[in-house]
């Protein structure tokens, strides 16, 4: 009389385990890491192992400094043309996003427009007369 099975039924025991979501999370992790080392490498191939912006020059041996940087900051938008990746060494790369996080919390709007590092941005200026607004409340009545 049984010889139909009820589709819908389900082996008991078959609870999510935490290992087994412990390797799917490792397993994002891992084509995440393959990923960026693919563009990284594709980067270098279509690319010259220049800075993009201080012009250094690399080699085999300090090729470990040049970084791929994504120029609409989505690490996600991998074209296969290269057209969103410019290759920037170690510091440049680090310039490059302390400006675009000055530019998010609208620091300044019109750094976008010019190329050269601004030498005249002081990020601390602020901060300087806060912690001098600080002491002066030292003054007694
Ligand atoms: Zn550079
Ligand atoms: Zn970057």
């Amino acid at each position: 009389m049984t010889d139909k099975d009820y589709p819908g039924r389900r082996k008991a025991g078959q609870r999510i385990d935490a290992r087994r979501l412990d390797r799917v999370v490792a397993d994002a992790q891992q084509s995440r890491i393959e990923r960026h080392r693919g563009y990284r490498e594709q980067s270098l191939r279509l690319h010259p192992w220049v800075c993009g912006r201080c012009a250094r020059e690399f080699t085999l041996e300090n090729l470990h400094e040049l970084t791929v940087h994504h120029k609409d900051h989505d690490h996600d938008n991998n074209p296969p043309d290269g057209s969103n990746w410019e290759n920037l060494c170690l510091y440049c790369h680090d310039n490059e996003h302390r400006r675009f996080a000055d530019r998010v919390r609208g620091f300044d709007p019109l750094i976008e427009h010019e190329q050269a590092p601004a030498a005249t941005h002081r990020p601390f200026a602020d901060l300087r007369a806060l912690l001098a607004g600080g002491n002066k409340r030292k003054s007694d009545p």
